[in-house]
């Protein structure tokens, strides 16, 4: 897809920190880190939301959460970890190539912000 940072990260017009790679996906290491620990990982199909899905591309997904499970520990994720899809504008989406943040290496906050 033309003008999507995540697919040139994929073909390498973009440099990365790449930390796995697969035939269907890759982890990154986010530029922006909210975390101490922060990948992505990045289906190498591009599209831009869960609703544009079909159905190999949901068993798909079903092998990325797999596959991010076994690598666990290789990315220091040995104590837990968090798995955030952020879609549309609520979310705070600014990359439309579907990711899948991986969060850990610390104790994560979990409330709402004004508690
Ligand atoms: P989202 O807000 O869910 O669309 O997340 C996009 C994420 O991509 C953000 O956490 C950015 O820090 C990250 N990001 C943007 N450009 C790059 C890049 N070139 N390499 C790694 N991560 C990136
Ligand atoms: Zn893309």
């Amino acid at each position: 897809m033309d003008n999507c940072i995540f697919c040139k990260i994929i073909d390498n017009f973009i440099p990365s920190e790449r930390l796995y790679e697969d035939g269907r996906f890759i982890i990154v290491r986010d530029i922006d880190p909210k975390a101490r620990l922060h990948y992505l990982a990045i289906p190498k199909k591009h599209y831009a939301y869960l609703s544009n899905m079909d159905a190999s591309d949901t068993q798909e997904l079903g092998h990325i959460f797999a596959a991010i499970a076994r690598e666990s520990e290789n990315l220091g994720l040995q104590n837990g970890y968090r798995l955030i899809v952020n879609q549309g504008a609520d979310a705070g989406q600014t990359v439309f190539h579907l990711h899948i943040h991986i969060l850990g290496g610390e104790a994560l906050e979990w409330r709402k912000n004004n508690e």
